[in-house]
């Protein structure tokens, strides 16, 4: 008989976690297959600890890892993953974004398929703002863009993943890892599946703008060195134009065309423009060796203070 996992990261979702977990059980019940539901409580301080402790000791099917403080969305999945050791894995949001009803059909997408990722791309979006509605797409556009790898649009991390990619994900080294984005790079048959997506059943996102912006910028240094690039056109096209202006004064003067004395206005400009240059392309710069500083310094991506009914997969 085949095995799965339901992945679901939860940050102080006590208004929601009872009802996820119904729903997500209602639906597995559905399958002929051995599953297990695990929970990844990542640092919680409302009684998102206690809800899942209770449901882990009523139900063996329950797993639930509890990290030693809030390490993120991504590590939460991460670890999610590094514990699965079933057939199947996918990977749900605890706030019924992502509708739990839809895991038999998933299962199903992929047998018909024949693939090895199934992941969800939302037609719609009910109750996201349309700024967010709007940065996500100039984000995903932008990054298809710039990156070496494509990644398909208006996905999140709501995906169907096989063992091939599980055991091919879980022998990645790097520490900062974009889930969604290290998933497409993988490989093997993926294929999407079309759903709606509702609003949020309780509480409150916990991506607001500057951890948006955080993620997306870690996607974008992570997945391309186009930055880099661009830094060394830029700094090709203003040394051009310093070349052509050099020639164009000294010549200037020579032959007495330019009254260079009076150029307080130009220099000024000068320096400011060539500065902010510098100081863009240095951060740039500084922005990638960030990076390996941190994955350098080999920290785990996450700590487990205690896990409940481990061996259930
Ligand atoms: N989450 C998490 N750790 C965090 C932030 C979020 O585990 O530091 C979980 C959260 O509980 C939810 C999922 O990640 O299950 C997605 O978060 P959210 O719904 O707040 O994001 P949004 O859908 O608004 O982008
Ligand atoms: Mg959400």
């Amino acid at each position: 008989m085949q095995t799965l996992s339901i992945i679901v990261p939860c940050y102080n979702e006590e208004s929601v976690i009872e009802a996820c977990y119904a729903r997500i059980k209602s639906a597995i019940n559905k399958l002929d297959m051995k599953s297990q539901i695990i929970f990844i409580n990542d640092g919680s301080y409302d009684r998102t600890d206690s809800i899942l402790s209770s449901i882990a000791d009523a139900d063996s099917q329950v797993t639930v890892i509890g990290f030693s403080r809030n390490f993120g969305h991504q590590a939460a999945v991460c670890a999610g993953i590094n514990h699965c050791r079933s057939d199947i894995a996918i990977i749900i949001d605890a706030d019924l974004q992502d509708p739990p009803e839809l895991i038999p059909d998933l299962i199903r997408h992929k047998e018909e398929t024949q693939a090895n990722v199934v992941y969800c791309v939302r037609k719609t979006r009910t109750g996201e703002n349309r700024f967010k509605l709007w940065s996500a797409k100039f984000f995903y556009r932008t990054l298809n863009r710039l990156s070496e790898v494509k990644f398909p649009l208006d996905t999140g991390d709501f995906r169907l993943i096989d063992s091939k990619v599980i055991h091919e994900f879980n022998s990645l080294k790097e520490r900062g890892k974009y889930i969604r984005g290290l998933i497409s790079w993988v490989g093997f048959k993926q294929v999407p599946f079309y759903y709606e997506r509702e609003i949020r059943y309780a509480g409150k996102t916990k991506y607001p703008l500057r951890k948006m912006i955080f993620f997306g910028s870690n996607a974008l240094l992570y997945f391309s060195k186009k930055p880099l690039q661009i830094a060394i056109s830029l700094g090709f096209t203003v040394m051009l134009i310093g070349v052509l202006m050099a020639i164009w004064y000294i010549f200037g003067r020579i032959f007495g065309y330019t009254n260079a004395e009076s150029g307080w206005t130009s220099i000024m400009i000068a320096i400011i423009f060539f500065g902010g240059i510098q100081l863009l392309t240095i951060g740039v710069l500084g922005q990638y060796i960030g990076i390996l500083f941190d994955e350098v310094k080999e920290r785990p991506e996450y700590i487990i203070e205690k896990i409940q009914n481990e061996n259930n997969g």
